[in-house]
């Protein structure tokens, strides 16, 4: 989304505006004019992450958050999300126990911080940046920073051939998740997180 102040500096605006040479020059730019800080390091922010930075008021702040049941999270870790998320998780997680699944999240809410130090420990561990952040959102850009977003375990490729997966394919819409980062249909360089899912607050 273009921020107002911003326009100015849309190449597509810039393009109304100016002249021929100018669109020219920025025409080649990325649509993306954001970049990453790391350790004084600024990377642009790659293409497929363009147009899903979460506005502000969408990320919860901790005094918004609760903190999952300790029986519904991975080693009982210390989960927090927003309440809505909660009650609508703890629904699901009993219907599923019916049906013999177990449903056990290892991430909920994640800080644009907690997300930096993520990127920089795998840039650190020698891992490219482009790499990085084909499965990493940049600080900003991931649903975690909502307050709505769980990983279930295991949160790796398997998941997708899990029971729980095809358990949460047929039921999870009926509590108002969705699974937000599925399979590709074409090579947009983003990875398919099936551990991965938003509570849209719908059903
Ligand atoms: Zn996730």
């Amino acid at each position: 989304m273009i921020k107002t102040a911003a326009l100015w500096q849309h190449p597509l605006i810039l393009c109304s505006l100016a002249a021929v040479f100018l669109c020219a020059v920025t025409s080649g730019a990325s649509p993306c004019d954001d970049s990453l800080l790391v350790d004084s390091v600024a990377y642009p922010i790659p293409d497929h992450w363009c147009g899903k930075k979460l506005d502000s008021s969408a990320i919860a702040r901790p005094k918004d958050l609760v903190r999952l049941p300790q029986e519904l999270t991975f080693e009982e870790y210390r989960i927090y999300v927003l309440p809505e998320t909660r009650e609508a998780f703890v629904r699901m997680a009993a219907a599923a126990k019916r049906d013999g699944i177990d449903l056990i999240v290892d991430s909920g809410f994640r800080s644009p911080s907690f997300q930096l130090r993520l990127i920089r420990n795998r840039l650190k561990a020698g891992e490219s940046i482009d790499y990085v952040l084909k499965s990493v959102a940049p600080p900003g850009y991931s649903q975690h920073h909502s307050g709505r977003a769980v990983d279930l375990v295991p949160s790796e490729a398997r998941f997708a051939f899990t029971t729980t997966y095809k358990w949460l394919r047929e039921n999870a819409s009926r509590f108002g998740f969705i699974e937000s980062l599925p399979e590709p249909k074409d090579d947009n360089n983003m990875f398919w997180e099936a551990w991965h899912w938003y509570y849209t607050g719908t059903h």
